[in-house]
């Protein structure tokens, strides 16, 4: 399987190049060039696999240059029952009204970037043998909250590695904060930027295509790699929990063979949605993905008004942090796909993009996107309703962004009378966010410190996860606060480290 770069056909790398490297030299995105397709044999092998072997055998044929029997090794180690509560690693919930909600945030910190993250220091390290690198890699990480903690979590002390985490410094919720100013590790840095996370996410890429870092990097033995679903390594292992809640609906007769189902997606940088899209290319029967937004509904626009993407908007600071983006990554591998793998019309796009803030894509590119994707948003106060709803009449406790996606869908399904199985993808637990969604149950939290996991805990009945109650009376380690102009100096940190 080859690798190509989005937006220059000719730079054309293997899978462990793309994974250890993260990005392409001239910033585009690496993308597989096919998608292997989903043979009846082979569902009938996911159904007799448990979700480490499900997720191996589906990386499997993506990663050509792993075998099977690393693969599952590193399944083993990343899934492994003690990380995820026990062996049902992304369970499929079904509400009274029928919903099925795909929960992926049983891992250690609490969100979906962890079904992700577990897996992509093994990978990284692998990829960095099989290519022959000696060079410390140091992982740089923009995050709007959640995958910052996951990266943390997924490469503390993970030997040949070093990783820095940028976080908005007002842009996070106050546990997702503690999670990641407490970490331990000696190979790991957190910095606060003044500024949002798309901020954070340009200079990196920036950083990661400037020529003289790398050099500097080189001198003292490091290269750059990135976390982020820029990185084909993290967007890989996101496949497998579609592929494996459809196996998990058909077996428990929730659906039968064929049967096509609906995913609806809370999204920001619109890496989990296109993992169900690429999900969907590989034979998975899906009818519609539907990309739910917060305020930040730039992709809603997108998808709904003529395919325009245009960054001349506000910023807001939602109750759904995680979604609180503009530039939204790897809609640059839609694009790709949706163009026919046109990396000329990408590069031009994406040209257009960082000097105007805009890109139009043409009318064939527009239609093939609608049979696929619908889109719609929902602003802090839908959020809330749709919380105290779920907890009053379908006895769920949702987290503010799963609650964003159940909106959308309601709406969705009021707008085309689509009486389609959906599928939800919750993307965290409510007790990362536990002030708005107290709030929207009709009590105020006045804590920022770990009590306010009791408080939500009392309210709603709910266990407080593992990973969240183990915050208590761990000192905070990491306090710079630094512009965001001043990114590329903190890089000497990481050097330093
Ligand atoms: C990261 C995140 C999202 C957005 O996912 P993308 O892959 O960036 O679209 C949604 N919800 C939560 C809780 C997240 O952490």
């Amino acid at each position: 399987m080859e690798y190509v770069s989005s937006r220059n056909k000719n730079l054309r790398v293997s899978a462990a190049q793309a994974i250890a490297t993260g990005i392409s030299p001239d910033g585009g995105l690496y993308c597989p060039t096919s998608f292997p397709q989903l043979t009846h044999a082979d569902f009938q092998t996911l159904l007799s696999l448990d979700y480490k072997g499900r997720a191996a055998f589906i990386l499997g044929k993506y990663l050509t240059e792993f075998s099977a029997e690393e693969l599952n090794d590193f399944a083993q180690k990343a899934y492994a029952d003690e990380k995820f509560g026990g062996a049902d690693t992304a369970p499929v919930v079904t509400l009274p009204d029928g919903r099925h909600v795909l929960e992926l945030w049983h891992g250690p910190t609490c969100a979906f970037k962890d079904m992700a993250l577990q897996m992509l220091p093994h990978l990284l390290t692998a990829s960095l043998r099989k290519t022959g690198e000696t060079r410390t890699c140091c992982i740089l990480v923009a995050t709007s909250g959640d995958t910052g903690k996951a990266a943390l979590e997924g490469f503390a002390d993970v030997p040949g590695t070093k990783i820095m985490v940028y976080y908005p410094v007002d842009g996070v919720s106050p546990m997702q904060k503690l999670q990641m100013v407490t970490q331990q590790g000696e190979n790991v840095e957190v910095v606060a930027i003044e500024g949002n996370f798309d901020d954070a996410q340009s200079a990196l890429k920036r950083i990661f295509t400037d020529k003289s870092v790398a050099q500097k990097l080189d001198e003292n033995g490091m290269m750059f790699s990135s976390a982020n679903s820029i990185n084909w390594g993290r967007l890989a292992p996101q496949i497998a929990y579609y592929v494996s809640a459809y196996c998990d609906l058909l077996s428990s007769g929730r659906i039968k063979h064929g049967e096509k189902i609906n995913i609806c997606v809370p999204t920001g940088n619109f890496g989990n949605i296109l993992a169900a899209y690429i999900a969907k290319q590989m034979g998975l029967p899906v009818n519609k993905l539907i990309c739910a937004s917060n305020a930040n509904n730039v992709l809603t626009d997108f998808f709904k008004c003529g395919g325009v993407y245009n960054c001349d908007r506000p910023f807001y600071l939602t109750d759904s942090p995680s979604m609180d983006i503009k530039i939204s990554s790897n809609l640059e591998r839609l694009l790709f796909y949706v163009s026919g793998q046109n990396d000329v019309l990408v590069r031009e796009m994406m040209d257009s993009l960082a000097k105007t803030g805009r890109y139009e894509i043409p009318a064939e590119m527009r239609e093939k996107i609608a049979a696929d994707f619908d889109a719609g948003w929902c602003d802090d106060k839908g959020t809330a309703e749709t919380i105290r709803t779920l907890f009053e009449q379908q006895d769920y406790l949702s987290d503010t962004h799963t609650a964003v996606a159940f909106r959308v869908y309601e709406e969705y399904q009021k707008a085309t009378g689509d009486t389609t199985p959906v599928v939800i993808a919750s993307t965290a637990s409510p007790f990362k966010f536990c002030k708005p969604v107290a709030a929207a149950l009709g009590k105020q939290i006045e804590t920022d410190g770990v009590g306010q996991l009791d408080a939500l805990h009392a309210l709603t009945g709910r266990e407080i996860p593992k990973g969240l109650a183990s915050l208590a009376g761990k000192q905070p380690r990491f306090d710079r606060v630094v512009p965001k102009e001043d990114i590329l100096d903190t890089v000497d940190l990481l050097v330093n480290l």
